[in-house]
């Protein structure tokens, strides 16, 4: 069984232009002096930053949907739900509730320390550098920066070279509304990214493919630098037998086909009961004709593939078992057509790695049994999803497997709340953001004691009489 695919970038792609090495390493001495002369430390700094950056959001919305239009021609509705919205909805949320998450928490103090004050203090980590993914350019580079800013962080941002339009802007936008001192962003591919990778960071925070996960993992390993990585997998559904065979198949349709399927936490394949494939096959082809209508080159609605390299990627997978809807492609637009393969047995190609396209396995199960155990000899997904009426099964799924995360009777949406943490598990990735995640994320959370004078029991101390023992022993 092969891990994640590498897709990471090539000469061939469309790229963003690279920033040069002396401004790499002039930015990251930059932001090292500005660390530790304490500016962003204070709670004004931290907010007068996060409101600039919700202005930066709101009166750049319509630049943003035009890069990301330029970039992977994505629609109105994907490019804004997902980036500036989600932007705004996480900036909002932290907005509200930073001073609640900067504030000490008090907790007890044992015995053995008595008298004593006992409190963990947040505290940031110091200069952060942020690799973001091609898929959702613009939101996987700056929704980590909000929490990197909120825990009183320095960062620099690398948005993918694979998203050129994207990658621009944010420099332009970044650096015009943020603090440039703290704040900055590095355009560039391997070389640039590399060179960033060579730097000392307090913490890396990678998006993207596991093999380059592994190129982050090792460079961060020389200074003991701790990383999150957000990686993929192939997520899979499970539908049961019991169910609402309407709704599940426009659920997962949208899911799989939003941004043509190139998101981390698309339903990867189906494992469907063997008594129903044939009416949900039919029910999602319907669903794909009303969301996209006769020809879906044609939609508006309906993005296209990165690059080139891409196309030609997901283009061979299309040989896998059988056609059932789809299958068009047009190279000179990055073009593959909403399309679902039947007859999948999990031996294909398409089976061995994330699929990251528009491109919808379907393989049957006897039962939900067989489902689980089908996913539990593969890596750790990033999500799961089960479309069941029972709540039983669904439990069930949700107690026998590992994931990022799971969905009940939906995809993608267990995303949002800003209050569940999203991340991976295993071959998906280590550790979470969203919400208080992301804050925490680029926090430590450093532990205090404080011991007041005026008392100084003797028993601790050598010598270690038998008298003390047995009071140590009585009173611990
Ligand atoms: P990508 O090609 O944009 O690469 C990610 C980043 O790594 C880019 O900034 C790129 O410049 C950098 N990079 C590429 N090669 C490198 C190298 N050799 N050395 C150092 N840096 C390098 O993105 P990708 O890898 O194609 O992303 C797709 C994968 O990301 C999929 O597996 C997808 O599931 C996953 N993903 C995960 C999430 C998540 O939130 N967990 C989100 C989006 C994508």
């Amino acid at each position: 069984m092969t891990q994640a695919t590498s897709f990471s970038s090539d000469a061939s792609a469309k790229s963003a232009e690279g920033t040069p090495d002396s401004e790499i390493i002039a930015v990251c001495d930059t932001l090292r002096s500005s660390f530790e002369s304490g500016v962003t430390r204070s709670y004004e700094w931290r907010i007068q930053q996060l409101r600039q950056f919700m202005r930066m959001v709101e009166e750049n919305e319509d630049a943003m949907i035009e890069a990301l239009k330029q970039d992977l021609r994505k629609p109105y509705f994907e490019g804004w739900s997902a980036e500036p919205q989600f932007l705004k909805a996480e900036l909002g949320h932290t907005l509200k509730k930073l001073k609640s998450w900067m504030k000490p928490k008090r907790v007890g103090a044992s015995m053995a320390v008595q008298p004593a004050r006992a409190r963990i203090v947040p505290e940031p980590l110091g200069v952060a550098l942020i690799i973001g993914a091609w898929n959702y350019p613009i939101q996987l580079s700056l929704a980590p920066l909000i929490g990197a800013i909120a825990a009183g962080n320095c960062a620099v941002v690398k948005p993918s070279e694979l998203a050129p339009a994207s990658s621009a802007l944010q420099k332009r936008l970044v650096e015009k509304y943020l603090d440039r001192d703290c704040v900055r962003v590095v355009e560039g591919a391997v070389k640039e990214t590399s060179l960033l990778l060579d730097q000392r960071w307090d913490h890396i925070f990678y998006t993207g493919g596991g093999a380059v996960g592994k190129i982050v993992m090792a460079a961060a390993s020389k200074h003991l630098t701790p990383v999150t990585l957000e990686l993929g997998g192939k997520s899979p559904c499970i539908v049961d037998q019991d169910v609402d065979l309407e709704t599940a198949a426009r659920r997962i349709v949208w899911g799989r086909f939003f941004n043509a399927g190139q998101t981390c936490v698309a339903p990867d394949y189906i494992l469907v009961h063997e008594s129903l494939e044939r009416p949900l096959l039919d029910a999602m082809k319907n669903v794909i004709k009303e969301f996209y209508g006769d020809d879906p080159k044609q939609s508006d609605d309906y993005a296209r593939i990165i690059n080139k390299r891409h196309f030609e990627r997901l283009s061979k997978l299309l040989d896998s078992g059988e056609t059932f809807v789809g299958g068009e492609t047009d190279g000179e637009q990055c073009y593959i057509a909403p399309t679902i393969l039947r007859g999948i047995t999990g031996d294909e190609p398409v089976m061995a790695d994330e699929i990251f396209g528009p491109i919808l396995p379907v393989l049957k199960v006897a039962n939900v049994d067989q489902a689980i155990r089908f996913v539990n000899q593969r890596p750790k997904p990033l999500a799961l999803y089960v479309f069941t009426r029972d709540k039983q099964t669904a439990e069930r799924v949700v107690e026998r497997t590992s994931s990022g995360g799971v969905c009940i009777n939906d995809v993608i949406s267990h995303m949002l709340p800003p209050d569940l943490p999203f991340g991976g598990v295993g071959a998906s990735g280590m550790g979470a953001y969203h919400g208080k995640g992301t804050f925490d994320c680029f926090s430590h959370m450093k532990s205090v004691l404080d011991k007041p004078t005026f008392v100084d029991p003797a028993l601790r101390y050598p010598p270690y009489t038998e008298e003390k023992m047995k009071w140590v022993k009585r009173l611990l």
